[in-house]
């Protein structure tokens, strides 16, 4: 991503995509509507796109296919928030063990007993 501000037209492009899940447009080839979406393609099928095209793809109702683009979305996040934690955990570790070693350099006298 650049650092430069959107123009007023940029803006508009992201906030409207060139197909709508509110208005489905219709299929040229087929003439029905646009309710399904290939996830693989990312583009949006009628019903017989789907059957011929797509067999085999990830092809979803459209409705469905923002549901789960939302929760695929989600899952990222959640991943990456999960990346962070570890991540601050190993630091945490890292940070005590050397504290450990700088403060306390005693020979360990206390042994484990089972
Ligand atoms: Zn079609
Ligand atoms: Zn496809």
């Amino acid at each position: 991503m650049s650092c430069r501000p959107l123009t007023g037209a940029e803006a508009e492009g992201l906030a409207s995509p060139p197909w709508s899940v509110d208005s489905p447009e219709w299929c040229e080839e087929h003439g029905e509507s646009l309710s399904m979406f290939c996830l693989d393609d990312l583009e949006p099928l009628c019903k017989q796109c789907a059957a011929v095209s797509h067999a085999g793809h990830r092809v979803y109702l459209l409705t469905e296919a923002a549901t789960d683009c939302k929760e695929e979305l989600r899952t990222s996040l959640n991943g990456l928030k999960k990346r962070k934690t570890h991540f601050e955990k190993v630091t945490e570790t890292c940070d005590h063990a050397s504290r450990h070693n700088q403060v306390e350099r005693q020979p360990q006298t206390n042994k484990m007993h089972f």
